[in-house]
């Protein structure tokens, strides 16, 4: 199991995204060797792997033989089953996070009524289980609501924003058959933050300054690090959301908790137990990268200093574009290097889709807004939509 070469442990990612080909760059510096389940070959991860065994996150069996290479499992995202995961830890397998922590990403309903008995703030909530349901959230609460799917839902997929109690009743009718259904108060917030956490086996934490994160269409666009002109006491208070519910949930590895800024206070939108997207600014910005505290973290080592590298980072996320033109990188990218020598681009490799992740830019220096500026005009230009 221990790497042969260097008597380092293995570490074992499920998933072969963006996500872990950023963990790679990091296990590169520290010498680490990581392996890589991965749907594909050509998984974006599984590109820059030697290590990579291709198979399925959902079969056990390829779950069993993928953790016999790795002194220890974790993941890129959530999907593994739970029974796996349990069936992994009673034949042995060190996974981190553990299955007593990851069900609460696993299921938004899960983690509502666990962050609610933390006695985290969240926003007003119920499981629908009728039409009936809805309509009295509604008529309590007002319209529009928010509908989410319990599981399975990403990058704005399973919201709904129903605006009235009949196209509320239209759309259960429509999801419903696609498993547990939850609504929630549609909060008017100011700006949305993000509070990322790291803790190592050990039990050490670090969190990192909290960022601004900037949806569109409930997928992120962009994040400002460290958020501007947060209140001293609303981020302290989000660092100390973070740190209670890691410590809670015993959580092992980086978790994000992403929160709505609403009136002078905080209200907890949901968590996730992996590095994660309002985290990639910690590459160039933050003294040490989510990518590589997730790793030390797992691997139950010291964590790094979390503080910022410059005095400002702005991160722009690279969406495919749907032009006729819109995956011409090879005309694009030497554009956007010529254009912003100071920024940094990052592509995952993945084939352009319209809407798909497919990599980021990021600008760090004094002026967050400038920054802002910048990491726009680079993704734009790199998304095809100015030239
Ligand atoms: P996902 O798992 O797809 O990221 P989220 O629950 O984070 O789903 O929702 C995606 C986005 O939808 C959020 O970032 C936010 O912009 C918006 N949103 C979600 N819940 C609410 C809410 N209760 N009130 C207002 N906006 C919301």
């Amino acid at each position: 199991m221990t790497d042969p070469i260097t008597g380092l442990p293995v570490v074992g990612i499920v998933g072969g995204g963006q996500l872990a080909r950023m963990t790679q760059q990091a296990a590169i510096a520290l010498g680490v060797r990581l392996r890589v389940l991965a749907d594909t070959a050509h998984d974006s991860a599984a590109l820059v792997t030697p290590f990579t065994s291709v198979g399925s996150h959902r079969s056990y069996e390829d779950l069993a033989a993928f953790a016999a290479g790795c002194d220890v499992l974790t993941f890129d995202h959530e999907h593994v089953p739970l029974e796996h995961l349990l069936r992994l830890v009673a034949a042995g397998v060190v996974v981190r996070p553990g299955p007593n922590a990851l069900p609460f990403v696993q299921d938004k309903i899960r983690m509502r009524e666990r962050l609610g008995a933390l006695g985290v703030p969240v926003p007003a909530w119920t499981v629908v289980g009728q039409p009936a349901d809805l309509t009295t959230f509604g008529a309590e609460h007002g319209w529009p609501v928010v509908v989410k799917t319990a599981t399975g839902g990403y990058d704005g997929k399973g919201v709904w924003f129903p605006a009235s109690a009949e196209e509320a009743t239209t759309l259960l009718a429509r999801i419903a058959a696609g498993g547990k259904v939850y609504v929630e108060e549609r909060v008017d917030f100011q700006r949305e933050l993000s509070a990322l956490v790291a803790r190592s086996a050990t039990g050490e934490m670090r969190v990192w300054p909290v960022v601004e994160t900037v949806q569109t269409n409930g997928v992120c666009t962009e994040v400002l690090a460290p958020a501007p002109g947060l209140d001293a006491r609303l981020a302290a208070e989000a660092q100390t959301i973070a740190n209670s519910v890691a410590e809670d949930l015993d959580v092992v590895g980086v978790m994000a908790v992403e929160l709505f800024e609403v009136g002078g206070r905080l209200l907890v939108n949901e968590l996730a137990m992996r590095p994660h997207n309002s985290g990639h600014w910690t590459i160039e910005g933050a003294r040490t990268s989510q990518f590589e505290q997730h790793l030390r973290a797992v691997l139950g080592w010291p964590l790094g200093e979390t503080s910022l590298a410059g005095r400002a980072t702005a991160m722009a996320n690279v969406l495919g574009g749907s032009g006729p033109d819109a995956d011409n990188l090879a005309c694009r990218l030497p554009q956007v290097l010529a254009l912003d020598p100071g920024a940094h681009v990052h592509l995952y490799g993945k084939g352009v889709r319209a809407g798909r992740k497919i990599g980021h830019i990021c600008v760090v220096g004094d002026d967050i807004a400038a920054n802002r500026r910048r990491a726009r005009t680079a993704a734009d230009l790199l998304q095809g939509e100015t030239q």
